[in-house]
């Protein structure tokens, strides 16, 4: 195998190979910090491609779902390890490539890697079923079968973390791949990719094929041997590539937007609270399908805590997410600010403006994309800036009065992702996890913040019920079979030569 070489220019991997665009076209990814910075050029893919990566991926699939899956796994452990030893390059890149601060980017790069050693023991599990037959010398049970070529279409918020929950499942249960990266964050995933080879994952069982959403999405969605798509991104993507995947009748995975509520009860612990909101609402520049852009609370702690978080928020510094000074990094890019300080407007006439509300664009702040942190209160629980994802460092307080509505307020978006409930009171933490619609619920922590070995995802608009990471992930990537071995030597008919008696 070649490996893509070390200047900037990166190619698709196809078969084990490092190949340009049939079309010889190429895009450049640029820093979110700093626009003059371009980290490299990649292929801009077209069909073509996709069907070179597909066929690719196609005919590796026999011989890979065929090794046994311990040995699969013991190729993930290697990954695993050299993830680890390239953590601190993979995470730096990151930081360059889509621009959230250091500390965050090893994180990425950490999950992919817990995930990795997750899956790597999968190898030795992939648990199904025995269950007794209801007939003598009868041998009942359910096994899990890999599916064939898993298209996966990946976002630029989480460049390492997202591609590895989809991956490692899909290869652990002996499925292969094409993946297509975010337009925005190309590097991350080919560097990525390069480490999965070197780590032992054969030609053409993970292929990478850049390009945009129209030209490389829409071909990978509706290919004929792609069997399931893997996607995480905006719900309206989701929606579209729902509708293009049916014809082919494939399985498909979503996991979409956010719209996070975090509940501040009068008995919370304000300090931990506020450390919570900060962490979950501007961290990753609160570009994170799990931030907080909701806050919900009691109105007899209202004005001391926002008075908190005011303060706590005009000291937060913006810059380059390689300055270790830097508390919170650019947004993703240009288009991204625009979108933002057009929702700045909107909750400008909607509500009350506490801090924030420009793009940040004050001395090296000019070279790249940045929005100020902000907050919005008196935020009517039906006001557009608090039902629609705004995808920035923006979060809305809403104040409450009793339990009821606060439930009602909570489950009043489409989405359904993260919830969580700061209180003292057992009772109300018990009744926020049964009463809060969301696939994830906290109690005295943030909406961020989930761990590789529990399924990750949402309810309503989030997705369509599929969940990643965990256990939980090999359902989407395996298909059951059910089997049943008579050892009797006779016919014995199921429901009609049972030997019970019914008693009823
Ligand atoms: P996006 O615009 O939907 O793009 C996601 C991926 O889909 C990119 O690779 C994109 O390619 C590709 N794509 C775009 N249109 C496509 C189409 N019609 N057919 C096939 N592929 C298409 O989302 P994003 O801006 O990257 O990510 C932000 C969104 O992801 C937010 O809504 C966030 O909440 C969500 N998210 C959800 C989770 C979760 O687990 N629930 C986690 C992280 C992020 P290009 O880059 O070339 O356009």
């Amino acid at each position: 195998m070649s490996i893509s070489p070390a200047t900037s220019t990166y190619r698709n991997l196809i078969g084990g190979k490092w190949v340009d665009a049939r079309s010889g076209r190429t895009f450049s990814s640029v820093s979110p910090a700093n626009h003059e910075e371009v980290i490299g050029t990649f292929p801009a893919s077209g069909p073509a491609d996709v069907d070179a990566a597909v066929a690719a991926a196609r005919a590796a699939f026999p011989a890979w779902s065929l090794m046994p899956a311990p040995k699969r796994g013991e190729i993930l452990f290697k990954v695993a390890r050299l993830l680890a030893e390239h953590k601190e390059e993979l995470a730096r890149l990151m930081t360059r490539e889509m621009g959230k601060v250091l500390p965050e980017a090893r994180g990425d790069v950490q999950e992919a890697i817990d995930v990795a050693y997750y899956m790597a023991g999968e190898g030795r599990r992939l648990f199904g079923m025995t269950v007794p037959s209801e007939m003598p010398d009868k041998f009942a049970m359910a096994i899990r079968r890999p599916i064939g070529v898993a298209g996966i279409i990946t976002p630029w918020n989480f460049p390492i973390a997202i591609p590895a929950w989809k991956l490692f499942p899909a290869l652990i249960c002996g499925n292969t791949a094409v993946i297509k990266p975010a337009s925005d964050t190309p590097a991350c995933l080919v560097r990525f990719a390069e480490l999965l080879s070197e780590g032992g994952i054969p030609d053409g069982v993970i292929n990478v094929v850049t390009g945009n959403g129209s030209d490389v999405g829409h071909a990978l969605v509706e290919h004929p041997d792609v069997r399931l798509i893997s996607f995480t991104g905006h719900t309206e993507t989701g929606v579209d590539i729902t509708t293009r995947a049916a014809p082919t009748l494939k399985r498909v995975s979503l996991e979409l937007g956010g719209k996070n509520p975090i509940v501040i009860w009068e008995d919370a612990d304000l300090g931990l609270a506020l450390d919570s909101v900060v962490w979950s609402a501007f961290g990753t520049s609160g570009q994170r399908c799990t931030a907080a852009s909701r806050l919900i609370v009691h109105r007899n702690v209202h004005d001391r805590f926002v008075e908190m978080l005011r303060t706590r928020v005009a000291a937060l510094a913006l810059g380059d997410g390689l300055d270790d000074k830097t508390d919170v990094g650019p947004v993703i890019n240009d288009r991204a600010v625009e979108r933002i300080a057009g929702y700045a407007a909107i909750g400008r006439k909607e509500a009350e403006l506490v801090i924030g509300g420009e793009p940040a664009r004050d001395g090296a702040l000019a070279r790249g994309s940045f929005f100020q942190p902000t907050i919005f209160t008196e935020v009517k629980p039906d006001a557009r800036i608090a039902q629609e994802e705004i995808f920035g460092p923006v979060t809305s307080v809403i104040p409450v009065d009793d339990w009821d509505e606060t439930v009602r307020i909570v489950n009043s978006v489409t989405y359904g992702l993260s919830t969580s409930l700061f209180t003292r009171d057992v009772n109300l933490a018990f009744r926020s996890i049964r009463d809060f619609d969301s696939g994830l619920g906290y109690v005295n922590h943030g909406t961020i913040g989930a761990e590789a070995h529990l399924p990750f995802g949402g309810t309503k608009g989030t997705g369509n019920g599929h969940r990643e990471v965990g256990q939980a992930a090999l359902d989407f990537f395996t298909e059951w079979k059910s089997v049943y071995i008579d050892y009797s030597g006779k016919l014995q008919r199921a429901q009609i030569d049972t030997t019970f008696v019914d008693q009823t």
